[in-house]
């Protein structure tokens, strides 16, 4: 099937008992063993079923089966948020004494994780720019163990080259992990470009509607474990945690995403709700339509504040005076998303005053809702970064950032007329 109907249909048939045609909510925390001997066979992974909410769950199993499906992997994990997944997928990797290297225009809780929280905890990250290849490339060493990057970068809105930096990964036997939140599977496959492993924000587009958290690891199964043993060791090495399991063995092609499962998850905790995974499986249902209107509408947007004498400066990526447009049009076919960024002339005060004015799109932090909202970076989330920090990810302090609805075109133009005329 294609992509809009595997989003409504993958990963779930009429449930045997009751038939019903929605994904059932299972709001339960545990499941119960025919006898001793099941308990023990679930256990040892001999044979498959539910234990208990905070490792599986099936609601929540069917949102991991229809992502994996619609970003082309063989297994996902579900979190309870976007920055869950992410620390996950690199905790599932890395060590004390190890490092990953990441492009640094990223999202910004990311950034401080990256930063800040895992040097505390002996994980160095080093960040360069997306397209200071030849630095990404001499930063990898003996105890690299992946090169991270944000495929369209919020709130810069910077496009990545996924199939370079993936080229640059694997060349040095290392997995590239993609954060694909902006983009969406509607828009770019990762994994088609070369990607091992997929990340989301399910709180974003996925979700749409703002109302739940939640984050998901994908993997790819492409990725060659084995090939450097030692490097890593945690994947093919029995782990004493979880009954001397060597993960390449018991998972094979999955071995990433099932450890995923059984050491970041159920060692550290951060369990998706049955209910959130209800709730993002509701909105993943639409996902293609309403990522054709944001595109659609941003593209809109972009062309009337271009030609507004008040706008010095619009950043989106599907507009041929964009740095990003080639590389648009690479791994994403042209389109850029719902998420555009722009300065206006009067800086921080200018940009305040817009924000301030506006009397249909919401001021708040959040991206990927289908109602339009508009934040100001450099003062919310940010705001933690030093000034050489805010040039690193590409946030100038004037910038404004919407996150463009579904809503009419028209009603979105006319709210950010009026508010450029308060400025
Ligand atoms: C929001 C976001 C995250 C973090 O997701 P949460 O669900 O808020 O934890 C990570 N990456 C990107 C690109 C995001 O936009």
């Amino acid at each position: 099937m294609k992509l809009e109907s595997l989003a409504l249909h993958h990963g779930y048939e009429s449930e045997q008992t009751t038939k019903s045609a929605a994904v059932p909510i299972y709001q339960t925390t545990s499941y119960t063993f025919d006898d001793t001997q099941h308990g023990a066979d679930l256990f040892d992974l001999k044979v498959p079923g539910n234990i208990y909410t905070r490792i599986m769950n099936p609601t929540t199993a069917v949102l991991e089966q229809r992502v994996t499906a619609m970003e082309g992997g063989v297994g996902a994990l579900a979190m309870a948020s976007g920055m869950a997944a992410i620390t996950a997928s690199i905790q599932c990797l890395c060590e004390v004494g190890t490092n990953i290297i990441s492009t640094s225009q990223l999202y910004g809780g990311t950034y401080n994780l990256f930063a800040h929280t895992f040097p505390r905890q002996g994980i160095e990250v080093r960040m360069l720019s997306h397209d200071d290849f030849d630095g990404l490339e001499k930063a990898i060493d003996d105890n690299t163990r992946g090169i991270f990057c944000e495929s369209i970068g919020n709130p810069a809105g910077n496009i990545v080259d996924i199939q370079k930096l993936s080229d640059i990964a694997h060349r040095h036997g290392l997995p590239l992990i993609v954060d694909n939140t902006v983009a969406t599977p509607y828009l770019c496959k990762p994994f088609e470009l070369g990607a091992d492993i997929v990340v989301h924000s399910l709180t974003k587009y996925i979700g749409g509607h703002g109302v739940a958290l939640g984050g998901i690891i994908v993997d790819s199964g492409k990725f060659d474990w084995k090939a450097n043993a030692s490097r890593f060791a945690v994947l093919n090495d029995p782990d004493p945690s979880y009954h001397g399991v060597s993960y390449t063995e018991a998972f094979a092609e999955a071995a990433f995403i099932g450890r995923c499962r059984v050491v970041p998850l159920r060692n550290t905790g951060a369990a998706i709700s049955p209910h959130n995974a209800f709730l993002i499986l509701q909105g993943l249902e639409t996902l293609g339509l309403r990522m054709e209107r944001h595109c659609e509408n941003a593209n809109a947007l972009a062309e009337f504040l271009a030609a507004h004498p008040k706008v010095t400066k619009v950043n989106y990526a599907a507009r041929s005076d964009s740095p990003y447009f080639e590389t648009c049009q690479k791994i994403s076919g042209g389109q850029a998303s719902g998420i555009l960024s722009f300065e206006i002339d009067g800086g921080q005060e200018a940009g305040s005053k817009f924000i301030d004015s506006l009397q249909m799109i919401l001021r708040l932090v959040n991206i990927g809702d289908a109602k339009s909202l508009a934040c100001h970076p450099a003062s919310t989330t940010h705001r933690q970064l030093n000034s050489g920090e805010l040039a690193a990810a590409g946030v100038s302090e004037s910038l404004v950032r919407i996150s463009v609805g579904i809503e009419h075109i028209e009603d979105i133009i006319a709210d950010v007329r009026q508010a450029l005329e308060q400025v």
